[in-house]
């Protein structure tokens, strides 16, 4: 089967192939730092971060520019409450959201743009569209600058909108000089003790549409290949990015995929219920890699509603994987992940991105794993523990990859703590043959008051850390 996906604009799925043989271009709209991240951002990362290693993987190279819009609205409010300047806020909630995709194992982009790093960019992109005739400079001199939506009749077209039907543009608190109140703000004038940038129309500030459009274009070309994001920045957020660069006379994005939200008792995320799923908060619940898994497990466009429940069942989940990959790691030694995934999961990748049906390959395998391992099939559980860490790897969720098992400190004190465990267990061993159960006994549960739990089995005594 070939690679497609579910294009919003066509509103169907399509076969996918690349403006440039050999090479992927995706453009995915990042944070606005005005606050650190809840789950429900990083959702959308982890998705567009399980696309990208599986178009790596597939042999494209892969260019992912991801903006940070560090000026807007909401921000400068936040620095006004504060009391501090804009650009505190805005380093500062950067960083929260780098940390936070660092820790979910997302892989950091090619390129990472601030919107007020690109304002030559963005003035140049206006020239455009004003010469062009499809904006103009508001009438009363506040130094906005405005999308003309009616002298572009594509208008509406990626949300599956008619003009007619659509209310005012809800960018700007007031009118402000523009012709149509469904115009939107490419440009905003500088108001009293707001932060501005000078251009031909008056000093003022990007507007967010804006911002995209152009770092989106400098970095991957007038025409790339995907652009992707949360379903609700479809309208108006893409509908204008669109709308700019194609009345500019770029082709801009070719497919436009879109990851569903993350709801909490059916509600879209508000700031209040968000507080309680920041990532420090959650990681403190679940390891990082099993809050990947939960967030990346179902299929990138449906809806994840959030519970305590399901997050506690994906990490179990996760864990009979990882148990699997320890325990045949015991017996058969370490296992380097396989040259080719299974192509029931490839079909499933490439099919829209079926994760949901990949991990359902990847939890075969861990079945059969299990009971090859039971029946002494060592050569079997091997080519499964391969087989299962090079899909786990495309999936960014392998346990035993450098990722996520740690540094190499890590590692040599966990090769420490075995010899020492070890030795405890030999003890032990020794108690129990000389029938002394008390002090076999004691040995397993002062193993267990340091927190190893040990487990007998067929092959004799296996220990591992105890999970909180
Ligand atoms: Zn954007």
């Amino acid at each position: 089967m070939s690679l497609r996906f579910y294009d919003t604009r066509a509103r169907t799925v399509r076969d996918f192939t690349p403006l440039h043989e050999g090479r992927v271009s995706l453009y995915l709209c990042g944070a606005t730092v005005q606050a650190p991240p809840h789950i429900g951002h990083i959702r959308s990362g982890v998705n567009f971060d399980i696309l990208r290693r599986w178009l790596t993987y597939k042999g494209f190279r892969v260019t992912l520019c991801r903006n940070v819009t560090d000026i807007d609205d909401k921000i400068i409010n936040v620095a006004r409450a504060e009391g501090v300047p804009w650009w505190e806020v805005s380093e500062r909630n950067q960083r929260a959201f780098t940390w936070a995709y660092d820790t979910l194992g997302c892989l950091p982009p090619t390129v990472e743009p601030r919107a007020t790093g690109h304002v030559p960019e963005m003035v140049e992109l206006m020239a455009r569209l004003i010469d062009r005739g499809h904006a103009y400079a508001a009438a009363d001199g506040s130094g906005d600058v405005y999308f003309d939506v009616r002298s572009f009749p594509e208008y509406g077209e990626l949300s599956n909108q008619r003009l007619d039907q659509m209310r005012g543009a809800a960018d700007t608190d007031d009118e402000r000089g523009k012709r149509d109140p469904r115009d939107f703000a490419l440009w905003k004038g500088a108001r009293p003790g707001e932060p501005s940038w000078p251009t031909p129309w008056g000093a003022g500030r990007p507007g967010w549409h804006l911002e995209c459009s152009a770092m989106a274009t400098k970095y991957l070309g007038a025409t790339f290949d995907i652009h992707g994001g949360g379903l609700d920045l479809v309208f108006p957020h893409h509908e204008n990015e669109t709308a700019q660069s194609r009345a500019a006379g770029d082709g801009f994005a070719r497919y436009w995929l879109h990851n569903g939200l993350l709801t909490m008792g059916g509600e879209k995320m508000s700031k209040s219920l968000g507080n309680s799923l920041l990532i420090p908060e959650m990681v403190r619940k679940v390891r990082p890699v099993e809050l990947r898994y939960y967030l990346g497990q179902a299929h990138y466009r449906s809806v994840i509603d959030y519970s305590d429940d399901a997050l506690l069942e994906a990490a179990a989940a996760y864990q009979r994987i990882e148990g699997f990959l320890v325990r045949a790691g015991e017996v058969v030694g370490e296992v380097a992940p396989a040259a080719e995934v299974p192509a029931e999961f490839a079909a499933a990748l490439d099919d829209d991105l079926g994760v949901s049906s990949a991990l359902a390959v990847v939890h075969g395998h861990v079945r059969e794993g299990n009971s090859a391992l039971a029946e002494g099939r060592k050569e079997r559980a091997a080519d499964l523990a391969g087989q299962l860490r090079a899909m786990l790897s495309v999936l960014g969720l392998d346990p035993l990859s450098e990722q996520w098992a740690g540094t190499d400190d890590a590692a040599g004190l966990r090769d420490v703590v075995d010899a020492l465990v070890s030795v405890a267990l030999e003890q032990r061993q020794a108690a129990r043959a000389r029938k002394d159960y008390a002090a076999a006994d004691l040995i397993r549960d002062r193993l267990g008051a340091a927190g190893i739990v040990v487990e007998d089995t067929p092959h004799g005594p296996r220990w591992e850390l105890r999970r909180s």
